[in-house]
């Protein structure tokens, strides 16, 4: 994912991603939710289900670029409802 965004990827990067990783892994986050919030991304017409990343195709200005489960499990924002918070859409859609 690094690499499509930046064009490459340093060994910080790859270290900070390894960190995410392990943080995930070790932070026993509560399946429920994380699960409800991920079937909201999938239902998105900004999800791109290859990359399971909010951003429809790479290039595109719409959605974050994340990849969704990491952001998910580390407590992020929907990008949609950050950016547009009065429409009924992303997460706020599915009531969460
Ligand atoms: S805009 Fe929100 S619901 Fe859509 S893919 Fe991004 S984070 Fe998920």
């Amino acid at each position: 994912m690094i690499r499509i965004e930046y064009g490459r990827a340093t060994w910080r990067d790859r270290w900070n991603l390894l960190l995410g990783m392990l943080k995930v892994v070790l932070s026993g986050k509560k399946e429920s939710n994380f699960r409800r919030k991920y079937r909201s991304c999938r239902g998105c017409l900004l999800f791109d289900p290859n990359l399971r990343r909010c951003r429809p195709y790479t290039g595109s200005e719409a959605g974050c670029g994340c990849y969704m489960p990491f952001k998910i499990a580390l407590g992020g924002p929907c990008w949609i409802n950050e950016n547009f918070p009065e429409d009924e859409a992303g997460w706020t859609r599915d009531g969460l």
